[in-house]
């Protein structure tokens, strides 16, 4: 087959036998290109040139680590429009969405391009006389990412970025299904002058490659994003080999609605939190915990904005909903819509459109409770149960019942509502007046409870995973 897409591993493009199709959820009919799975043999080897190329990368002065990464972020810049298209025609968002993402992954290479010119330590006199005791920031060697599909430019580079900044090597594994995305951003880091063996991709699937690269003995740490279920296998891996291991899991988040909210802010912040990128973001809002004096009209002025939602293809420009990002996963979609019916609610939408491409109308399940299946499962799509409560306290509560704890928001205009949730929310991210989705690079990005484990992402306070505190203690004379 020719242009096959190959791993890079090593400093060079190596193929395989077995090639997989990268295909575009609107039109699966059109294959966006074709992508070697790594051999077994090929993570090895990838494994192997990041263990021997690391030291020097460690070694090496911050300013090549900080030049690398802010080439990478000015060429990603610079190729934003043609990048987003890309990734828009692998994983399905509107192409607003997808320039958007390689942007935000361009600024988050500048940051850390700053952020490899910071990591520092601190220095103490000893209790003993004579002894000083130095506290340094070592980087841990070889680093495993895997990485979604659902935003599959900015988690690999939100990962990628920090950890190459603090000086390790680094094995990326992309999802299966978006392979594009990854396989441009290595492109873009040779060209940055990454040195051979520093980077390495390896593509295929989770649960052989993903597998043998947590697993791996010289792999001294894993950041993962995705599901519950496969984080808690890898949990359980690197805790049984004692490395390290950062997960970035599901969630089921609460868009609090007071009767003091202002009624446009609160049906916007539902709006994009549930539907926008096909509700298929971590951080999205599938329960609307809506008290009763507002209930109403709240629904109303909600289903009417989302009966007007715009399907299509995520390159039109006048489109606001793409597909979803494959079969399996609408058909799981469509299966929580004929739960949630038959759970007892009114649902609203959740369709699937008569034409090609893995389209849903975005769905209401109204009239839920938190006792529900499908108000407590992570769905992963633009669906979301409307839950009636009394008052404040109730609205907590709820909010606060579920086994995740990633992101939460509340709609009012009540400080002491508003300071009272942000305080109680066993979440990771707490919103006032502003969607659950929607989250800055420089400042911590991460859960609670069944969402996360270990240590935050983005921001400086990343550095805590890619690094290893060394305490030492010298004695002058
Ligand atoms: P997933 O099925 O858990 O897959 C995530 C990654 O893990 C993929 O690369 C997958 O490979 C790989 N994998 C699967 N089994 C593995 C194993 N046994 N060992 C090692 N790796 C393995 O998740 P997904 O369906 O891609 O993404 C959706 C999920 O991600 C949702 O639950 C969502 O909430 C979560 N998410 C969380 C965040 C966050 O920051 N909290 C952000 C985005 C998404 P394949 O390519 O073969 O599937
Ligand atoms: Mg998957």
């Amino acid at each position: 087959m020719g242009n096959v897409k190959k791993n890079y591993i090593g400093g060079e493009w190596l193929a395989s036998d077995d090639v997989s199709e990268n295909r575009n959820p609107a039109r699966p009919d059109e294959i966006i290109g074709h992508y070697a799975r790594a051999t077994n043999e090929q993570l090895n080897q990838a494994v192997a040139a990041a263990k021997a190329a690391q030291p020097a990368w460690a070694a090496a002065t911050p300013q090549l680590r900080s030049d690398v990464l802010g080439k990478a972020a000015a060429i990603m810049m610079e190729r934003s429009q043609e990048l987003g298209r890309l990734l828009s025609r692998e994983e399905g968002k509107t192409l607003a969405e997808g320039v958007g993402e390689i942007v935000r992954s361009a600024q988050i290479f500048q940051f850390y391009c700053g952020e490899a010119l910071r990591i520092a330590g601190q220095k103490f006199d000893s209790v003993r006389p004579g002894v000083e005791a130095e506290i340094t920031r070592e980087p841990i060697g070889v680093v495993g990412l895997v990485t979604p599909w659902n935003f599959p430019t900015a988690i690999p580079a939100w990962k990628s970025a920090p950890a190459l900044a603090a000086g390790n090597a680094v094995v990326l594994k992309p999802a299966e299904l978006t392979p594009a995305s990854a396989h441009v951003m290595t492109e873009i880091l040779i060209e940055a002058g990454v040195p051979a063996g520093v980077f390495n991709l390896v593509m295929g699937s989770g649960s052989r490659i993903g597998q043998a690269l947590v697993e791996h003995p010289d792999v001294a740490g894993i950041s993962f994003t995705g599901s519950v279920p496969v984080g808690r296998g890898i949990a359980r891996t690197c805790a049984e080999r004692m490395k390290k291991v950062q997960l970035e899991m599901g969630g089921k988040n609460p868009l609090v609605v007071l009767d003091d909210a202002d009624l446009d802010i609160a049906v916007n912040c539902a709006l994009n939190g549930a539907f926008f990128s096909t509700g298929q973001k971590c951080t999205a809002s599938s329960r609307l915990i809506v008290q009763a004096g507002i209930h109403d009209a709240f629904v109303e002025k909600l289903n009417a904005a989302r009966a007007a939602l715009r399907l299509g293809d995520p390159l039109d420009a006048n489109t606001q909903i793409g597909p979803v990002v494959s079969e399996s996963q609408l058909n799981g979609n469509l299966e929580y819509v004929a739960l949630a019916a038959e759970e007892g609610c009114e649902v609203v939408g959740g369709e699937r459109l008569n034409r090609d491409g893995y389209f849903q109308t975005p769905a209401l399940f109204l009239g839920a409770n938190n006792a529900m299946r499908s108000a407590r499962e992570e769905i992963f799509g633009p669906c979301a149960s409307v839950i009636k409560v009394g008052d404040f306290d109730e609205a907590l509560a709820v909010a606060n019942d579920t086994e995740f704890g990633l992101s939460s928001a509340i709609c009012t205009s009540s400080l002491k509502s508003a300071t009272t949730f942000r305080r109680q929310s066993q979440a990771g991210m707490a919103m006032v007046n502003l969607p659950t989705a929607g989250v800055d690079y420089h400042v911590p990005f991460g859960g609670r409870k069944a969402s996360s484990l270990g240590s935050r992402e983005q921001g400086a306070l990343a550095m805590e995973f890619y690094t290893a505190v060394k305490t030492s203690y010298v004695f002058a004379g």
